[in-house]
């Protein structure tokens, strides 16, 4: 059954819908010829400080990680992720993939390229596909996201951000998901209270299913839907 209620989902990408450390660790590993046991899991966010690199380092390991391995067409999803929204969108919700790839200027058509192969490759479902630093400003209804600066800043903003569970994002407070299965919950959850919070749904206007001689909620829908 569909939801009655609207719900924009702003998606991040890497952390979130796609393993983008594991590939680029292949692809350190490749680069440096490094054995990829000396690159552990983040529990920091940064240029990749705990892996020896400086910002300088990263960026030019990164970008050879998009051009010559192309990360972004062959990285891994993460479990679930799939199935997952498929299941959020079978109920009405509007999947937006916000993702902050377009980060070096001379990478851009590799970088969106890629990310359009990967998302059909995977049977991600999605309405719009932007590519932006600024995520706040999407103005999504509801996001998930892995990153603690991305988190902090849509919160500060007033919006409601699920937290994907990540080594490095373990010290922000919830609502947090350890798994997509998690996630389809908490939006679900949401969903629940909004609906909860309308004293009409939109659906009830349109169809207009009024009980005999319930003058006033005649009313008010001829009212709302001719506004
Ligand atoms: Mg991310």
């Amino acid at each position: 059954m569909s939801s009655t209620v609207p719900i924009v989902l702003g998606v991040d990408l890497d952390g979130v819908c796609a393993d983008y450390e594991g590939a680029f660790r292949s692809s350190v590993a490749r680069q440096l010829d490094r054995a990829p046991e000396t690159m552990p899991p983040q529990t920091i966010m940064d240029a990749y400080s705990q892996w020896g690199l400086t910002l300088a380092e990263f960026e030019e390991a990164h970008r050879r990680a998009v051009l010559e391995d192309r990360i972004f067409r062959h990285m891994s999803p993460l479990p679930g992720v799939s199935d997952a929204l498929w299941e959020l969108s079978d109920l009405g919700v509007w999947i937006r993939i916000i993702t902050h790839r377009l980060i070096f200027n001379w990478a851009h058509e590799t970088s969106a390229a890629d990310t359009a192969a990967w998302l059909d490759a995977h049977q991600i479902p999605y309405r719009d596909l932007c590519f932006i630093g600024d995520k706040p400003n999407v103005g999504a209804d509801l996001y998930v996201d892995d990153s603690p600066t991305n988190i902090v800043s849509l919160r500060e903003a007033g919006r409601t951000a699920i937290v994907f569970d990540q080594p490095y994002n373990r010290d922000l407070p919830g609502p947090r998901a350890t798994t997509w299965d998690e996630v389809v919950r908490l939006v679900s959850e949401e969903i629940d209270a909004r609906q909860r919070q309308l004293p009409l749904p939109l659906s009830g206007l349109i169809t207009a299913e009024r009980a005999p001689g319930d003058a006033a909620a005649d009313d008010d829908g001829h009212l709302a839907v001719g506004g």
